[in-house]
């Protein structure tokens, strides 16, 4: 969804398909204010896009509108952290990795994000724990990652990062730079994201507290296991200490 302008009037496009994943796409005329393309072609809308292939190049023929997903980009922070899932989706996804699942996570994630019904930095943490989930890094938050003993019968619950998840007083190494004590409601949280349906992933909201911890325990996952900087991570933290 990212544009690259060509020349005068053509512009390229970034789509994110359900059936050949990430797309670069040459959206001809599309920066004529005056041609059906330009407002089919900005950034966030959701459609049925028509893509002629030549040759391992694509154009853009038509594109028929399902969610053009406009409170976007009407108010500064949902652009900015629309724009942060964007570009989450382009670092971890490779060219023409088709994800059906990823496809409707962006859209579960953009529709709340436009309801506003929850706050934007926790539909962020909801989103990148079911992303990582979905290309192959899902936590176990259920057992001790080493001595396997259920999260029932743990009195002392940590989350152990190098781990993959869950570790028991016994087995966590406090010292260790990437080990977390974890409450049980932010455990509840992450067990919750990893294993509901996407479709009933927006529908609950946590205290501060939570919000805090957990999304400090994401954003070190994140960074151990993608190890990339988000450009769009350094704008929202601008914003957020205007
Ligand atoms: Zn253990």
């Amino acid at each position: 969804m990212k544009e690259y302008t060509v020349r005068e009037s053509d512009k390229f496009i970034c789509i994110f398909t359900k059936s050949n994943g990430k797309l670069m796409v040459n959206a001809p005329y599309a920066k004529r204010h005056n041609r059906g393309l330009a407002s089919a072609t900005e950034v966030f809308v959701y459609g049925q896009f028509v893509i002629q292939e030549n040759r391992g190049n694509y154009k853009l023929i038509q594109v028929d509108i399902i969610e053009p997903f406009h409170n976007l980009r009407k108010d500064l922070f949902k652009l900015a952290y629309g724009a942060y899932i964007l570009e989450f989706i382009d670092v971890t996804m490779e060219e023409n990795l088709a994800s059906a699942n990823v496809l409707r996570l962006v859209i579960r994630t953009f529709q709340a994000m436009c309801s506003g019904a929850i706050k934007e930095s926790l539909i962020r943490h909801i989103f990148e724990l079911k992303h990582m989930c979905l290309i192959g890094f899902m936590p176990n938050v259920f057992n001790c990652n080493i001595c396997n003993k259920s999260y029932k019968e743990i009195d002392h619950l940590c989350f152990d990062i190098s781990e993959g998840g869950l570790v028991c007083g016994n087995c966590c190494d406090l010292e260790g730079a990437y080990c977390h004590k974890i409450s049980r409601g932010t455990l509840r949280t992450m067990q919750y994201i990893v294993s509901v349906h996407i479709d009933d992933l927006f529908k609950f909201t946590v205290t501060d507290e939570i919000l805090n911890e957990y999304g400090q325990i994401i954003t070190d996952y994140i960074d151990y296991y993608i190890n990339k900087k988000f450009k769009t991570l350094e704008f929202i933290k601008d914003i957020e200490t205007i």
